[in-house]
């Protein structure tokens, strides 16, 4: 399990990266693109994302 950003609804505000915990979130091209061998799966990026661009499945 990893989370997944949708580069569609993604505004690029950086806010996630700011927030996660184990530096998961890089920004490319403007767009949040997690590295799933990182992210430990906390949700953090879910909770502040202003554009609901982010799930964990
Ligand atoms: S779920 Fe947590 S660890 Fe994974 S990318 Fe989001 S903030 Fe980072
Ligand atoms: S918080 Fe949401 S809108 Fe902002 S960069 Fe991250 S995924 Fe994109």
């Amino acid at each position: 399990m990893a989370a997944k950003v949708d580069p569609e609804k993604c505004t690029g505000c950086g806010a996630c990266v700011d927030e996660c915990p184990t530096d998961a979130i890089e920004m490319k091209d403007e767009k949040a693109v997690v590295n799933e061998d990182e992210c430990v799966d906390c949700g953090a990026c879910v909770d502040v994302c202003p554009s609901e661009a982010i799930t964990l499945d």
